[in-house]
């Protein structure tokens, strides 16, 4: 194998060739299983040495960059997993199997918990009215989210997110530490700066990101940027400049304690209503009930289920993600784009006969919901089957969808995936209960022996 040379400094010789990074990153399943296949060589000890590594805009090939994908689920965590394990061993790929059930853990622990995200979503005009009312604080505010700070390197990742809707975990760590504890900014518009701008802008993982490194996730154990460990990680881009050049030397040593805003209830946990699994044969529900349309949304982009006869498919159009402001113009293409695809997949995957391309009926884009209500109708359809939304706005959208259908007599059925029923259940603490089960994940799954 090479010795891979990147921007003058070396990633070690375990490195396959890093040139599938195509960017920007293009919105298409067939764009993300050839993210996927240009990386499985790397996601064994390649990765588990080199994953902290920030190597800064367009040159992070020490990484997966799947985000985006797995996000919207354009490519399952589970072909990921099995992929990879194809590849490598358990153990030389436990570091970058792990990363992978942070996603499913945030995700359940959320579903655990479906009062926050809504009552954080409630509080965010407030909370931004309020910093706006203080001229510093507003002002600090405008300059954090222009990247115009008196710390260039904050600045450099604001303008790499902006540019590339993409920022690697440690620069995410960083950039909401010195957020919250050095320009003592409220979390809450930090996250929302984020989930508009990320590709992968995710209602669990980035609003328990932030509230994970602000302390208020493990009770008082909050994550503080330091010089040293920015320079540890990020050494390669970070070359020839010094502390002061970065801004490194305003951050500061102590993190303060960040209140929380929430109130008690939304905190507390509450029941998962759990809906029939994504195969529901065999547990004597019938799942062919008239005739059966398939509705896809941003937050399932692969699920495709063979025991219901689909005669029309369409999607909902993609969800506002912030109540403040509208996503990134790199964003909202991407999701429309990643539905327009998905959108022709299923299409294609339910007229594959010669027949069935004749009678089935596919939306020609995505579609709000009264304009959803109309073709079901027009369609004559008795029942819609859609997988199932975690929290977040494209779920609730779906929950008044459901009222609207149903007052046309359509029953809105949502089907969960085996992969989240078999790990929310143990995302209701910290991680370290459900990663010390992954080997018996893995087992079940049947990737490993
Ligand atoms: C403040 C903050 C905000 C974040 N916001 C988001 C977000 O909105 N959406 C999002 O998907 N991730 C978020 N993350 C988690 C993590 O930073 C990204 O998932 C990761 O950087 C994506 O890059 P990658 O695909 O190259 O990751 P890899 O290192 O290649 O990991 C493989 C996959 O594992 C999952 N993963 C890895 N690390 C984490 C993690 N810490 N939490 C959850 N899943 C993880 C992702 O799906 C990722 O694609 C956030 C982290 C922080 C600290």
């Amino acid at each position: 194998m090479q010795q891979m040379t990147l921007g003058g400094s070396s990633i070690g010789s375990e490195w396959q060739s890093p040139s599938d990074l195509d960017w920007p990153l293009g919105s298409s399943r067939e764009a993300a299983r050839k993210r996927l296949d240009g990386f499985i060589a790397n996601a064994g000890r390649a990765y588990q040495t080199h994953r902290n590594a920030d190597r800064g805009e367009g040159r992070h090939v020490n990484v997966s960059v799947l985000s985006p994908y797995l996000r919207h689920r354009m490519i399952e965590e589970t072909e990921v997993l099995e992929a990879v394990l194809a590849e490598h061993a358990e153990s030389a790929a436990f570091k970058f199997v792990q990363e992978v059930f942070w996603r499913g853990y945030w995700k359940g622990w959320l579903e655990h918990r479906s009062l926050l995200w809504p009552e954080y979503q409630r509080q965010l005009p407030q909370c931004l009215s309020h910093t706006q009312q203080d001229k510093w604080a507003g002002d600090l505010y405008e300059r954090a989210v222009s990247g115009a700070t008196d710390i260039p390197l904050f600045n450099e990742w604001c303008l790499e997110l902006k540019q590339t809707g993409y920022l690697h975990n440690h620069a995410r760590m960083w950039f909401a530490s010195i957020w919250i504890f050095t320009l003592r900014l409220p979390w809450q518009l930090g996250a929302d700066f984020f989930v508009r701008h990320l590709l992968d802008g995710d209602p669990a993982s980035n609003t328990l990101g932030w509230r994970w490194v602000a302390g208020l996730h493990t009770q008082g154990k909050t994550y503080l940027a330091t010089a040293k460990n920015i320079r540890t990680c990020a050494e390669d881009r970070l070359i020839g400049r010094s502390d002061q050049e970065l801004g490194l030397n305003r951050l500061v040593s102590k993190a303060h304690q960040v209140q929380e805003y929430l109130p008690a209830k939304a905190l507390q946990k509450t029941e998962i209503q759990w809906p029939k699994p994504e195969q529901c044969e065999g547990d004597g529900y019938r799942c062919n009930r008239g005739k059966t349309a398939l509705l896809v949304t941003e937050e399932d982009l692969t699920w495709y289920p063979d025991n219901v006869d689909v005669l029309s498919v369409a999607a909902l159009s993609a969800s506002p993600r912030s109540v403040l402001a509208p996503a990134s113009d790199l964003v909202q293409g991407f999701v429309h784009g990643a539905l327009v695809d998905a959108l022709g997949r299923a299409g294609a995957h339910y007229g594959k006969t010669e027949e069935a391309a004749q009678t089935v009926a596919v939306a020609p884009k995505p579609l709000e919901e009264t304009e959803l209500v109309s073709f079901f109708v027009a369609q004559q359809i008795d029942q819609v089957v859609c997988a199932y939304a975690p929290i977040g706005p494209a779920r609730l959208r779906l929950e008044l969808l459901g009222e609207q259908l149903a007052a046309k007599g359509i029953e809105l059925r949502f089907c969960m995936r085996d992969y989240d029923r078999m790990i929310w259940p143990h995302a209701t603490k910290g991680f370290f209960q459900l990663g010390k089960r992954i080997p018996e994940f893995l087992r079940t799954m049947n990737f490993v022996q």
